[in-house]
């Protein structure tokens, strides 16, 4: 892409507005563009620095954002339209969104500044302070792309006593009219969620289709090679490296999930097996999440092969859920709980993260697993986030912020209004329960029943104490004992803290002991284990 110098047609001072398109807007139907005048507008998009840096940002993750940047620029410019596109590499990038959105303001001397709603708080305010600064107008616009708005989602919310997601999706397929049949919900019921928790046979899952890969084309290469350069001591590989990176890529993407992995999704949304990474799973929240596709092609697409007789309706619906459920409920409830959901931390969470998060090098066979593929292609699947690494450090008692920073720097499609109410809400409880009607607990077996993790693992999901009890069961029953008198009374807890009262006293004061034991990392790393692929540079 021939970006290393900004090639204006338009005369400064003949600029009308500067669009800001930030590295998740990729969508051309965006209201950024509406009423574009490619005699007078110019789009201007920065690459910066700080947004790899302010978390440690993986490898996998810095290269699909810079990568489709660039790929859409490319695009733009090849329909014509004029692009102010700061590159990483150019000597007079400052690093940092707002003072390089400031220079691009004195550069051009617009008329005004156009923003469609940032997908985070900071950079919201961020961009809303340099356009401020320089005295130019902002003309911030709705992001489209969702299919409920902000206004929309407060007003849902406004009133009632309990948001929950199920109320919200019901009314969003009314509104919508997805996956209706009249005033009934199609095929007979709201929600196949029952249907959606199979796990694999002892053989495993078979063969799995293999989901649509995207070789690097020159320009990721070129992102790859800058990546690795300047960002090489990152967690992460680029080796196996093929996430879709244009609207081409994403359609293909999504084509080949219906096609060939929808029909088994529903059942296997949940289940979990060693080295199968993707398993029956759409890959396509980055895409989304970038804006590479709409939602409403999306489900689409699916409604439309259930409608064809290709899927079950527990596949079709039970995807339709995630994508305009809950997917849109958390953004809502990002937008409205900000700023200050971030500092939630409801049971008092103190610990650190395990440096183990960082290169999968434990000794427990199902975190060394999730942690292992998601280092080495930036995706873990929505069990494997919230049961496995959310959940161990959920009973570990890990400073929910160190959660929340890890899981936005490791995944493709870590995008803060996403990110924020998963980890803090549904799979670590800060929020107290706005979220979550309870705290997403349970020990070893249940990852036991969902996997075949243990089968490989030296410790015994069903012990909770001794030398080979696995850490999530005793940090299980210690998490219970710690918050006995929070949960003793709460309707969906009491009967998990009930089962405390048939264990031993002496029992409790091993499991107390063993728990500290496992926090001073004395039970969890592997000394001397490394794959090369996992070991980190610094
Ligand atoms: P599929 O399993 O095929 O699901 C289809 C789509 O539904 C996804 O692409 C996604 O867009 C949507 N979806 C499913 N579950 C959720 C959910 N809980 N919230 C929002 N959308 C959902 N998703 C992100 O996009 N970015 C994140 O940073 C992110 N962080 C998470 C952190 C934790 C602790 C947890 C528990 C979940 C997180 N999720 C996040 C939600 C979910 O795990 C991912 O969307 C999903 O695993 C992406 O893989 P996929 O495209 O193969 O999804």
């Amino acid at each position: 892409m021939s970006t290393t110098a900004f090639e204006s047609r338009l005369v400064s001072g003949e600029v009308r507005n500067v669009i800001v398109v930030l590295g998740d807007q990729l969508n051309r139907t965006s209201a950024a563009f509406d009423g574009f005048d490619p005699h007078r507008d110019v789009v201007w998009m920065a690459e910066v620095a700080e947004e790899s840096t302010k978390v440690w940002v993986s490898k996998p993750r810095i290269t699909v954002f810079l990568s489709a940047m660039r790929h859409f620029a490319s695009e733009l410019r090849a329909d014509g339209l004029t692009v102010d596109y700061r590159l990483m590499g150019d000597t007079q990038n400052t690093g940092a969104l707002g003072t390089e959105l400031i220079s691009a303001i004195q550069r051009h001397s617009p008329d005004g500044v156009v923003l469609v709603e940032p997908g985070e708080w900071q950079v919201r305010a961020t961009l809303r302070a340099a356009v401020e600064s320089t005295g130019s107008t902002l003309d911030e616009r709705v992001d489209r792309h969702f299919l409920c708005s902000t206004d929309e989602f407060a007003s849902h919310a406004e009133g009632r006593r309990s948001l929950l997601m199920e109320s919200f999706y019901r009314a969003q397929r009314r509104k919508h009219n997805i996956l209706m049949d009249g005033d009934a919900p199609a095929g007979g019921a709201w929600n196949f969620d029952s249907e959606n928790r199979g796990a694999f046979p002892a053989a495993g899952p078979g063969l799995v289709p293999e989901p649509a890969q995207f070789v690097p084309d020159d320009i990721t290469r070129e992102v790859i090679g800058l990546v690795e350069g300047r960002f090489g001591g990152h967690p992460g590989s680029l080796e196996h490296f093929a996430w879709p990176v244009s609207r081409t890529d994403a359609l293909t993407a999504l084509h080949n999930f219906v096609a060939e992995r929808l029909a088994e999704f529903g059942r296997w949304q949940d289940a979990m097996w060693t080295h199968e990474p993707w398993l029956y799973h759409s890959l396509v929240s980055s895409a989304l999440n970038l804006k590479l596709l709409d939602p409403r092609e999306v489900v689409a697409a699916v409604e439309a092969a259930w409608r064809a007789g290709l899927v079950p309706i527990e596949a079709a619906e039970g995807y339709i859920r995630q994508v305009i459920g809950w997917r849109e409920y958390v953004r809502g409830i990002y937008w409205m709980k900000m700023p200050d959901y971030g500092d939630g931390n409801a049971l008092d969470a103190t610990e650190p993260l395990p440096d183990w998060y960082w290169t999968g090098e434990t000794d427990l066979a199902c975190l060394r697993d999730a942690i292992g593929q998601t280092l080495e292609h930036g995706y873990a699947h929505h069990i494997q986030r919230l049961m496995v690494t959310g959940l161990y450090a959920q009973l570990l008692g890990v400073n929910p912020r160190q959660v929340h920073e890890w899981y936005l720097a490791v995944y493709v499609d870590a995008v803060e209004w996403v990110e924020l109410p998963n980890v803090l809400g549904m799979s670590q409880y800060a929020d107290g329960g706005f979220m979550a009607s309870k705290p997403y607990v349970a020990t070893g077996k249940y990852i036991d029943r969902m996997s075949n993790h243990c089968g490989s693992c030296r410790f015994r999901p069903d012990r909770r104490v001794g030398e080979d009890a696995c850490p999530f069961t005793t940090l299980y029953w210690d998490f219970l004992s710690r918050h006995e008198e929070r949960f003793a009374r709460h309707p969906r807890m009491a009967l998990q803290v009930k089962n405390l009262g048939r264990i031993s006293e002496s029992d409790r004061v091993e499991i107390a002991e063993r728990a500290a034991a496992i926090r001073r990392g004395e039970v969890g790393p592997i000394v001397g284990w490394a794959p090369s692929e996992l070991r980190l540079e610094n």
